[in-house]
């Protein structure tokens, strides 16, 4: 049977347009996935910045008032910055004298970081100043006041203000992750070495320092007098950007994993549907063409026959009957055709009703066989039927299963040499199945075309088949009613030397 391949062709390039469209901007989309799973370390980065950014500001604001709220007070003797509530926010041991040109104090840093105060001592305001100094690369605040030609001082608690401005937010209102405040020095460029070397130093040391220093959140460089200082935000916790971006990561590879899954099932399901659809078509075209061929030949041959009688010129009454026997094989031949393709359609559109009941096999070959026999063919058959004793009954309606038995016989007759046909039929118990045979010594089927001869109207496509008869649905509708019957139907050949078709039913349980 000629199968037409355009229906198939454009299967393809519809598909071929499909997977075009959707993986291309897929693949895109994919694309930015990735650029977006690797900026969101950046992108979380930038949030919790822009999140703390307003805390940093109204802080860096109320740190100077703070201070200036803060009183110098001597307590057992030490100098003391006081906040209003009573807390001490400078150093124990930080406290200095300035006088007369000496500088007393017991921290090495201040001592150093004063003289360069010291010429400068008596323009020092009288009330209590906060101001930062800065020695040997530190910076130092301290809060000093001037009485006449002394200024006593004392320098601020790092920790303290770091408490202080803790306590003055609630983080949890801001962002989730545990935080706290702390001053730290502004990283300066070192003035020494200067030049594009020097700066190039600078900020490798600073790239080395951010990797290796505390992770920052956020960051804030003070106003004067603490301009030396910058707020910064530390996590007390994990690290809150990689635990945000490794869960934004994680949402972003499963969307991408369930995007590619519904994409991958929609293209799957959508090319089962376009293959079917296409099939179908072909399906409808092949079927159109085979029944039409297979009307034409009886038609014009039944016409002939009509004809020829029509114009009286057969007087022998003999070649009358002759010619009137050919019409009734030709008319027969229509109806097993069109009754096969109502069987067919009856089987596809789940109309077809079986009527089953326990029967001995034996009955079942008979009827098989009577149905071969009666149907006259030439050239003579030499048919052996073996069927063991004693075997089970099988459940079946027998019509259909003995039809499709018959059908093993007319192929095995029809698919075999012109003379010397011999076509053994045999039935066997094999544990809990019955096996009914059919063997013939015929042209034999290709490995190839063995599981397609199952399929609706797939003939093989040889000199043989095209001279012989047949709809390709024989097979298809034997194998439809043997399945539903629990069974299955088996193909062994062999080229040029012949096949052997069984059908397996199941032994009916006791
Ligand atoms: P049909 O006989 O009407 O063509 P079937 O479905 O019965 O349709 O068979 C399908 C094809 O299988 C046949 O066209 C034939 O080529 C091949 N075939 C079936 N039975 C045999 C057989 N016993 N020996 C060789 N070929 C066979």
């Amino acid at each position: 049977m000629s199968r037409s391949p355009s229906v198939i062709l454009s299967f393809r390039r519809t598909f071929a347009l499909l997977i075009i469209l959707v993986v291309l901007p897929s693949a895109g989309l994919s694309g930015f996935g990735v650029v977006a799973i690797i900026n969101e370390r950046a992108a979380v980065e930038k949030r919790l910045e822009s999140a703390w950014r307003g805390t940093l500001e109204s802080l860096s604001q109320e740190l100077p008032k703070e201070l200036s709220a803060a009183k110098l007070a001597e307590e057992g003797g030490r100098l003391q910055l006081l906040a209003p509530d009573g807390r001490i926010l400078s150093e124990p041991d930080g406290t200095f004298q300035l006088e007369g040109g000496r500088t007393f104090t017991e921290d090495p840093l201040l001592m150093e970081a004063l003289g360069a105060v010291m010429p400068e001592v008596g323009s020092l305001p009288e009330v209590p100043t906060v101001f930062s100094l800065s020695a040997g690369g530190r910076s130092v605040v301290v809060v000093a006041e001037r009485k006449g030609d002394i200024v006593r001082g004392v320098r601020l608690s790092v920790r303290a203000l770091e408490l202080l401005l803790t306590e003055r937010v609630e983080p949890r209102a801001v962002s989730s992750e545990p935080v706290r405040f702390a001053l730290m020095p502004v990283p300066r460029e070192s003035s020494e070495g200067g030049g594009l070397m020097g700066k190039l130093v600078s900020e490798v040391a600073q790239a080395r320092a951010s990797a290796l220093g505390p992770q920052v959140l956020a960051e804030r460089v003070l106003s004067p007098p603490l301009q030396d200082f910058r707020l910064v935000v530390l996590p007390t916790g994990e690290d809150p950007v990689a635990r945000a971006s490794a869960r934004n990561r994680a949402v972003y590879g499963v969307l991408l994993g369930l995007f590619y899954l519904t994409l991958t099932f929609g293209v799957v399901y959508t090319g089962r549907v376009l293959y079917r659809e296409a099939r179908l078509s072909r399906m409808k075209t092949d079927f159109v063409s085979l029944v039409s061929h297979e009307l034409r030949t009886p038609l014009t041959s039944i016409r002939m026959f009509i004809e020829t009688l029509a114009l009286g010129r057969l007087k022998d009454p003999a070649q009358m009957q002759e010619v009137l026997t050919l019409l009734t094989r030709e008319t027969e031949r229509l109806s097993v055709f069109i009754e096969r393709v109502l069987d067919w359609s009856r089987i596809e559109g789940g109309r077809k009703v079986y009527q089953r009941e326990p029967m001995p096999v034996m009955d079942v070959v008979d009827t098989a066989v009577a149905a071969f026999r009666a149907q006259r063919l030439e050239g003579g058959v030499d048919l052996k039927v073996d069927v063991s004793e004693g075997l089970p009954r099988v459940d079946v309606d027998k019509e259909a299963v003995a039809g499709a038995l018959l059908n093993l016989l007319q192929n095995a007759y029809k698919y075999s040499g012109p003379t010397n046909r011999r076509i053994e039929l045999s039935a066997r118990r094999s544990g809990r199945w019955v096996d009914l045979a059919v063997e013939d010594n015929g042209v034999g089927i290709a490995p190839k075309e063995r599981k397609r001869i199952f399929e609706r109207f797939y003939r093989v496509d040889n000199l043989l088949t095209r001279k012989t008869e047949g709809s390709g649905l024989g097979l298809a509708i034997a194998r439809r009613i043997i399945e539903a019957h629990g069974g299955r139907i088996a193909v062994k050949s062999e080229p040029g030397r012949g096949s052997r078709f069984t059908i397996h039913l199941p032994v009916q349980k006791a």
